[in-house]
């Protein structure tokens, strides 16, 4: 469907929709797959493009969350672990499982880690990823080459999940469209209506692109926006206490070198007593993060010089060749949506479970949780919502749902695999044409074909959705996806109609997004 049909169909729609989601990260989309699964009428709105916000900023762990259960937090790693194992199944496309090393340098490090690491995998069950074990220097040196020899006492194996974020995303949003759902990006709510009785009915939303503006009535409205989520809870009541505690996480991204082989190193504890990790992701290195509380919450958060630092310093003590900012290729900052307990002094502290809040009118909404729980928060808000608009109970169905693309043995597909079950199309799409198939730059392996798949199927509208969520260049080599702006903006504007003053303006301002992703 192209927008103006989307649009079309929003404009068409008869009577009131029975859900409208307002938030395109992993907990709305995750919402509008639930509720159109469940054979509920469901609209969502995205005021810029799906994944924008933190949901293609995570450290890409499917995971239980190690650092819970140091917490003690057992009810939340067991339902992390069991979440990890169904979103494998679903998406085996995109989730894959990850070796990770807890590198030992003290004697106590071994057994108490090695314990830890055992409750972890029990905790699993039949979820398991793969058994935890205690490793000797060999062991571990032969899986990370680059690890910090001086002193090294050999090291605790484990294993989780990994994937990549806004491509899951994307994949969450033709899911939704897939059950019937309709999802928009570059469309913000700037208001919500309210019946009579002054219960919330509906929302006012801008189409971006023209300007035009268009109320749209629901059954119920959920809210889940994220680090935003309080900014629509006073569109609904002005004087609304703020839930969302932001904290803002950074990660760094190496040359693959930094790490060497495939296995992911989990620091877990650094000077401020929380874990990090060096993990390899796309043929880099990503090592974060931070958790730093923040006032602000902006679509582009900047990397603080000082996390950066602190970022390259804990590295250091790990890896035998000391990174700098001049071996940086890219830096990327997410706000994490915790909601707000008591001291909301210390992020690292508050809880990473969900909410569910209903307002005395009527919005429902949903905010905290982890991407690896995004299924279960589905399930929690549209429970509780459908019951509270009175819709006809209709069970989750998303426990054993294919998310699009799936297919079980991707990896065959190569530059593609990416793209799961969908792979034979792009090819398809290339046979006949090499001049698509052909990479756009030697250091960001991007294809033509990609750039017109992302326009034609996955309602890509600008250069940064492009290099930034529907491929991952901007996250891996902030450079390189300058250079490739102005042969992906061609690409695009043949596809969507647009002239080449079009082309400029887009190169123009992606630029000044991607200067953000240099280190400062
Ligand atoms: C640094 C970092 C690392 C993380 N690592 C992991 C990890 O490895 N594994 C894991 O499981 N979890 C991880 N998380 C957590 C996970 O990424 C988040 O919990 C999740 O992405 C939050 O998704 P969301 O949909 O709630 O928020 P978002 O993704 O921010 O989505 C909210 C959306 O609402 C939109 N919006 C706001 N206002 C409006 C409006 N008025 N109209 C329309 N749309 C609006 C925004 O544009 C945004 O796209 C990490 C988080 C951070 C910050």
């Amino acid at each position: 469907m192209t927008r103006q049909q989307t649009l079309d169909r929003i404009r068409d729609h008869r009577g009131p929709w029975d859900f409208i989601v307002i938030g395109g990260g992993a907990t709305g989309v995750g919402a509008a797959v639930d509720a159109a699964s469940r054979g509920y009428d469901v609209l969502l709105l995205e005021q810029h493009d799906f994944g924008k916000g933190t949901s293609s900023r995570s450290t890409k762990l499917v995971h239980g969350g190690v650092r819970y259960l140091q917490q003690g937090n057992v009810p939340l790693v067991m339902e992390a672990l069991h979440e990890r194992g169904l979103l494998r199944q679903n998406a085996p496309h995109l989730v894959r499982e990850l070796a990770f090393v807890v590198p030992n340098y003290l004697w106590w490090e071994a057994p108490f880690y090695g314990i830890g690491m055992r409750v972890y995998d029990l905790l699993a069950g039949r979820h398991g990823f793969g058994h935890s074990r205690v490793l000797t220097t060999e062991e571990v040196l032969a899986r990370i080459p680059m690890l910090e020899q001086e002193g090294l006492r050999g090291g605790v194996l484990y294993h989780d999940g990994q994937f990549d974020d806004s491509r899951l995303l994307i994949d969450l949003v033709r899911t939704g469209v897939d059950k019937g759902a309709i999802l928009l990006n570059y469309a913000p709510v700037v208001r919500l209506a309210k019946d009579g009785a002054g219960y919330v009915n509906g929302v006012s939303f801008r189409d971006a692109e023209s300007g035009a503006e268009q109320t749209v009535l629901a059954k119920v409205v959920v809210n889940a926006t994220g680090a935003f989520a309080d900014g629509v809870r006073r569109m609904d009541d002005e004087a609304a206490p703020p839930i969302i505690a932001a904290s803002q996480g950074v990660h760094i991204v190496l040359p693959k070198r930094f790490l060497g082989g495939e296995t992911a190193v989990m620091v877990p504890r650094t000077r401020d007593a929380r874990v990090m990790f060096a993990i390899p992701w796309h043929d880099h290195t990503v090592v974060g993060t931070t958790d730093t509380p923040i006032s602000d919450v902006s679509l582009e958060p900047r990397a603080l010089s000082e996390e950066i630092d602190f970022i390259l310093e804990t590295a250091s003590g790990y890896l035998s060749e000391h990174a700098d900012r001049s071996h940086i290729l890219s830096v990327f900052a997410g706000i994490r949506p915790l909601v707000k307990a008591g001291d909301a002094g210390n992020t690292a502290a508050l809880s990473r479970e969900h909410t569910i809040q209903i307002s005395k009118a009527g919005l429902v909404t949903i905010a905290g949780g982890k991407w690896t729980t995004y299924r279960k928060m589905a399930e929690d808000c549209v429970n509780h919502a459908a019951m509270l608009a009175g819709l006809d109970e209709r069970p989750c169905v998303t426990r054993d749902l294919q998310i699009h693309g799936y297919h079980p043995s991707a990896p065959q597909y190569g530059a593609y695999a990416d793209y799961g079950a969908d792979a034979l199309a792009l090819r398809g799409l290339v046979e006949g044409r090499p001049e698509l198939d052909a990479v756009l730059d030697a250091e960001a392996p991007v294809r033509a074909a990609q750039v017109f798949w992302a326009v034609r199927h996955e309602m890509a509208r600008t250069v940064d959705d492009v290099l930034a969520r529907r491929t991952r260049v901007l996250s891996l080599n902030a450079k390189a996806a300058m250079r490739l702006a102005p042969a992906v903006a061609a690409v695009m504007a043949a596809e969507l109609g647009r002239d080449e003053r079009w082309q400029h303006e887009q190169v123009a301002e992606f630029n000044t997004i991607a200067e953000r992703y240099l280190p400062s």
